[in-house]
């Protein structure tokens, strides 16, 4: 099978969240699983392809084909979408010209995909293109588009204006297309014009047709529901294992946990904390959004850092910078804050904390909750989406602390639960052992994506 994976970001070349750690990873499992994969990216700032042809980058790694489209004026810039004072204003511009030429150099390549696979708003234009503009070009004649939402919060929309820019026909422009309350929502026509939608885990494929989580588009995917799946995300574990991560102190394994006691130390020391391996640390690593639960942490911090100690490492809203950086300057021996992208200390959150918060608003699926397993570090989060889906509470066997009403009460309840436990060693121990043990490898998920791909 030839598949054509499409995606605005994808690790290790560039990252902002999941959807990198995704992309960086399932092209290759496909590749284990049989499939020819060519993967699609914008060539942005720091990237040096290992070959350069006019217009695109190329990189081969392992099986995989790596395809970085070129236009310095949109995409040699500091930033991916944007700043935190917001989104680039050509977005739009930016995204379509992308788009238009994955379709343009498969040709020039002469790879006809069986299944273009898109991600997100960003490359949601490859499938819409594939569908209209190229409807009638044999090249893509047997080809099947495939969207995979990773975040319906962001279904970039714009002003009606932009229109003509896109160059789709105007009889696209109306509500069963990609128009949305007068204005133009790419997601929604990626939607509408793909074979098969999958979300990032099915309880997410469930909420999104709900009003509540469906953010003006649950009638859509209503509507696509016989076409609509959840298949939960992975993760990759030649990049999240502690047996071999270079970026952390001391490594170590489910076998041999010893030495996540002294990455705890040396990372209280590096980052300025009192070193004391009886203080419960809790660890955050985020996009500082309204979605990751940072409100309700926000209101909780000043009763734990009184208690426990706490790093938060994430860039995001200026809001955000701001109401933490007021309570870091309160408490500077129990609160180590990061408004960074760094994936060393990322690595070294995972390693030595004790437990993970993810109190998520909602969340699509989560990789953080099962990173965090791997380097025995107790998830403590909000019953929502994947995370449903990966986290079971302690009560019921599993291998985290699971709250029900959003708010940071039940947070704080939820952390004072974990810290009981915490104080019981020998318990504590066995369920660190337990979680680093549970298995969310890239394997049986590509499975189900090579089987929703012959479904389409
Ligand atoms: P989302 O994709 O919604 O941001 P996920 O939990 O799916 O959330 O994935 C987040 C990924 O991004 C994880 O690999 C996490 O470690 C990483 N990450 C988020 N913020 C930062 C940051 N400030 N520095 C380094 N890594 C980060």
């Amino acid at each position: 099978m030839k598949i054509a994976f499409c995606s605005s970001e994808v690790f290790p070349y560039a990252k902002t969240g999941g959807l990198a750690d995704v992309s960086g990873a399932l092209p290759h499992a496909l590749a284990c699983e049989g499939a020819q994969v060519k993967v699609f990216m914008p060539l942005y700032k720091n990237i040096k392809p290992q070959k350069n042809f006019p217009g695109y980058g190329f990189t081969k790694k392992g099986d995989v084909e790596f395809f970085f489209i070129k236009n310095d004026n949109y995409f040699l810039r500091d930033a991916l979408y944007g700043t935190p004072q917001g989104d680039y204003p050509d977005n739009l511009e930016r995204f379509s010209f992308f788009s238009k030429q994955v379709l343009e150099i498969l040709k020039k390549l002469k790879f006809s995909p069986d299944v273009i696979h898109s991600n997100d708003w960003q490359s949601s234009l490859v499938n819409m293109y594939c569908k209209t503009i190229y409807k009638n070009d044999n090249f893509f004649k047997n080809t099947k588009c495939v969207l995979t939402i990773h975040n319906l919060a962001y279904q970039g929309i714009f002003e009606k204006e932009k229109y003509p820019l896109l160059g789709l026909s105007w009889d696209c422009f109306n509500m069963q297309c990609l128009e949305f309350y007068g204005k133009i929502n790419l997601l929604k026509g990626g939607i509408v014009f793909s074979d098969m939608v999958n979300t990032v885990s099915p309880t997410y494929a469930k909420q999104i047709q709900t009003p509540d989580y469906g953010c003006g588009l649950e009638g859509v995917l209503r509507e696509k529901r016989e076409r609509l799946c959840g298949i939960l995300n992975a993760i990759d574990y030649q990049v999240w294992n502690p047996k071999i991560d270079t970026l952390i102190y001391k490594k170590f394994s489910s076998q041999d946990l010893e030495n996540k006691a002294v990455n705890k130390k040396m990372f209280q020391k590096e980052l300025g904390l009192k070193v004391d391996g009886n203080a419960l640390l809790l660890g955050m690593v985020t996009r500082l959004a309204e979605q990751k639960g940072i409100d309700i942490v926000s209101e909780s911090l000043d009763y734990l850092l009184k208690k426990h100690q706490v790093v938060i490492l994430g860039v995001g809203d200026e809001k955000y910078h701001k109401i933490l950086k007021k309570l870091a300057g309160k408490y500077k021996k129990s609160f180590s804050l990061n408004l960074k992208f760094d994936e060393a200390i990322a690595h070294r959150i995972y390693a030595a904390c004790d437990c993970f918060l993810m109190p998520s608003r909602f969340e699509p699926c989560g990789l953080s909750q099962m990173i965090s397993y791997k380097y025995a570090t107790i998830p403590i989060v909000h019953h929502t989406g994947g995370l449903v889906d990966t986290v079971i509470d302690v009560h019921l066997k599993g291998g985290g602390f699971v709250f029900y009403k959003y708010s940071s009460d039940d947070l704080i309840t939820s952390i004072e639960r974990s810290h009981s436990l915490f104080k019981n060693k020998k318990e504590w121990d066995l369920l660190l052992k337990k979680v680093s043990r549970y298995n969310f490898s890239w394997e049986a998920t590509a499975e189900k994506y090579m089987e929703m791909y012959k479904k389409s």
